[in-house]
């Protein structure tokens, strides 16, 4: 084979992946797929482990090893040949799963396997059970006009939700407002105005340019001295795609949104939940809906009252000012005003005491302190560039148990952010043993001359974040891939080791490993972390219930969804405000129309899965502040019952094992500065 995406013994060959390569690689593993899992169905008579499961994952496992280097080149490396080749593919390799999960010969020999007395470990149990779980949610198991109806709503909303994303992109767009005197812009920063001059420039005009991207509209939002300016990019922002605002109404996705609520209610019946709320349920950590409404709501009553405390203050830093209406458009406005004068911190004053060159041996050295793992760089790793760095973690032992590239600085053609993602997944079987491998991706500076590249605080927090994803990915412990590191973990809970390791930035003893002035080495002054740490918490009472008031919007819309009633977005998203919200936006507001997080993304009757892995996050770091942020029983504790054990038990049942009862959610008020 010549083809570098289908050599599959060793790390991905990089260097020599050409767009061209791609579609004839995916063509023909899952052409190879559908061949031999056919043959599989026809040659075993009696399925067991070895010669059932194992086959299959091997070959989910080739699939995975060739796709996760184009979809990751795609995100760091993108070129239109390889955006069309990687775009070209998607399609197919939806196909294929949808396929799959459909596959009633499939489901029936798994069907057959997990009611087979043979002898299975937990987690091969555990991965039947998710196995049959994945396949009733696709409808394998409905009769022949139900599955019909199944998969021409599954169809059907896969449309209508890209149809609400091109809306809302295709309204985002068709917004800009054009400036001839930079005077009109007066306080935006200088990144912002750059940002608008460069918007200008690209469509041909001179002067500046806003639209309702967020990197535009936010810093309009938060500085821009102009009220009418506020006020009208509030309102273009808040009514996109919608009934309401300067919108083009051939974008309006009202009608969408009323048919995606009820046909996900239709498919969840279908599959004999009540609603599709519970439906969602059936794959997180969350027992109940009552559960998840009871969280939210509690969560709010606790928060609330600050939340008016921190708005009554807020309403008087403007008034003031002059300004004793505070609207929905003066918020941001004069919360920044007030943090300013308040803490008067910013995060150019903390950036030379997080050189690149500090925080990232800092950081190794933080976690082998917790979890007694060690880090050693490996050279001559064929890599997608030059700033690339490969890494080689082992156990305390000295054996090998992972290996990760490291991808620091922003450039052209890397999409923002940062993230973490698999390269290669733990997959131990009764003849071989592969190893996870991660990619775990920043966008920080790059250095300057001789001068090291300077983090701010936001991303050495942002490091940590991803960093906690690779090693539930890297520090797993588990040998079936379904269920190895972050595979096969309950959504609402995934983001608890992510979480989890930001805590570490917010304390003095850890923050000392990492950090020191890039000339001198001398620590953060202690004058300077008092002050990060009060911003830290700034209006955050408000920031609460602002992610609640969302969260239970998303959560009842679904739940209570009846067909007799139609969609009543509105009417719940009124009583959800009356309930929880502290600033009441006017009438014409439309942000629902807007919310793709639960409209097109994953998160329907899921967004609460946000605050629901913070209180997981926050109250498994309280062990660690009981019992000293460095202590090594717990540390390990946490490694043995958490990082290492990924989706083999239900994150429930791990949590109280590291924790000794159930979560409560003490630790993340506290943490966030909330007196309840
Ligand atoms: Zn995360």
């Amino acid at each position: 084979m010549t083809n570098p995406l289908l050599h599959l013994e060793d790390l991905p060959a990089f260097s020599r992946i050409t767009p061209a390569h791609v579609e004839p690689a995916i063509d023909h593993l899952l052409a190879e797929n559908r061949r031999r899992i056919g043959e599989l169905l026809e040659s075993v008579q009696e399925p067991t482990w070895e010669n059932f499961i194992e086959p299959l994952d091997a070959w989910d496992d080739e699939l995975e090893r060739a796709w996760s280097p184009v979809s990751h080149m795609n995100s760091v490396v993108n070129s239109e040949e390889l955006r069309a080749a990687y775009n070209a593919c998607l399609p197919k390799l939806s196909d294929y799963a949808t396929e799959m999960g459909q596959n009633e010969a499939l489901y029936a020999m798994y069907k057959r396997l997990a009611e087979s007395d043979q002898p299975f470990d937990d987690g091969q149990r555990k991965v039947l059970e998710n196995a049959l779980r994945d396949f009733h949610l696709s409808g394998v198991d409905l009769p022949a006009d139900k599955k019909a109806r199944y998969k021409e709503i599954s169809q059907q909303l896969s449309q209508l939700t890209s149809t609400f994303s091109e809306n809302l992109l295709d309204a985002t767009n068709a917004w800009s407002k054009h400036f001839d005197a930079v005077t009109a812009l007066a306080g935006l920063p200088q990144s912002a105005l750059d940002l608008a001059a460069q918007t200008a420039q690209q469509r041909g005009e001179q002067g500046w340019m806003l639209t309702l991207d967020f990197p535009s509209f936010h810093p309009v939002m938060t500085y821009a001295e102009d009220r009418a300016l506020r006020r009208e990019m509030y309102e273009a922002y808040n009514t996109r795609a919608s009934d309401q605002g300067p919108h083009d109404r051939k974008y309006d996705n009202s009608e969408l949104m009323d048919r995606i609520l009820a046909l996900r209610h239709e498919q969840a019946q279908l599959l004999g939940f009540t609603n599709y709320a519970e439906r969602s349920l059936a794959k997180k950590m969350a027992r109940s809906s009552d559960e998840v409404m009871h969280f939210l709501t509690d969560l709010a009553k606790r928060s609330r009252p600050q939340a008016e405390r921190e708005l009554a203050e807020l309403r008087a830093f403007a008034a003031d000012l002059g300004h004793d209406d505070l609207q929905p458009w003066d918020v941001a406005y004069y919360a920044e005003k007030l943090r300013q004068q308040r803490y008067n911190i910013s995060q150019e004053e903390v950036k030379p005491y997080f050189p690149e060159t500090r925080v990232v041996p800092g950081m190794f050295e933080v976690m082998s302190r917790l979890f007694g793992v060690s880090f050693h760089e490996v050279e001559g790793v064929d890599a997608w560039h030059p700033d690339v760095k490969f890494y080689e973690v082992r156990d305390r032992d000295g054996h090998e148990m992972a290996q990760f590239y490291f991808d620091l600085y922003a450039r052209p053609n890397k999409r923002g952010g940062a993230w973490m993602d698999t390269c290669q997944s733990r997959r131990v079987t009764h003849e071989s043993c592969q190893l996870p491998v991660a990619y775990m991706t920043c966008n920080f500076t790059p250095p300057v001359g001789d001068k090291p590249a300077l983090l701010t605080h936001d991303e050495v927090e942002t490091l940590f974040h991803e960093f906690g994803h690779g090693l539930h990915h890297m520090l797993t412990r588990v040998d079936y891939p379904a269920i190895a590191g972050i595979n096969g973990v309950a959504w609402d809970a995934v983001e608890l080791p992510s979480q989890f390791m930001e805590n570490f930035c917010w304390e003095r003893e850890a923050l000392n490993h990492f950090s020191g002035h890039y000339e001198t080495g001398e620590p953060i002054p202690d004058e300077m972390f008092e002050r990060m740490l009060a911003a830290k918490n700034f209006q955050s009472a408000m920031m609460m219930v602002r992610q609640l008031e969302f969260s239970l919007f998303d959560f009842r819309i679904h739940r209570e969804y009846e067909p007799s009633r139609g969609a009543r977005i509105y009417e719940i998203l009124n009583e959800v405000r009356e309930q929880v919200a502290v600033i009441m936006p006017p009438a014409w507001n439309r942000f629902a129309h807007g919310f793709s997080h639960i409209f097109a993304g994953g998160y329907a009757a899921g967004y609460y899965s946000y605050k629901w892995a913070e209180v997981l996050s926050a109250d498994a770091f309280s062990l660690f502040e009981e019992n000293g942020v460095f202590d090594a029983t717990t540390g390990q504790s946490f490694l043995d019952n958490i990082l290492s054990k990924g989706g083999s038990r239900d994150a429930a049942e791990l949590f109280r094992a590291f924790r000794g009862r159930d979560p409560e959610i003490d630790a993340l008020l506290r943490h966030t500065g909330i007196a309840a």
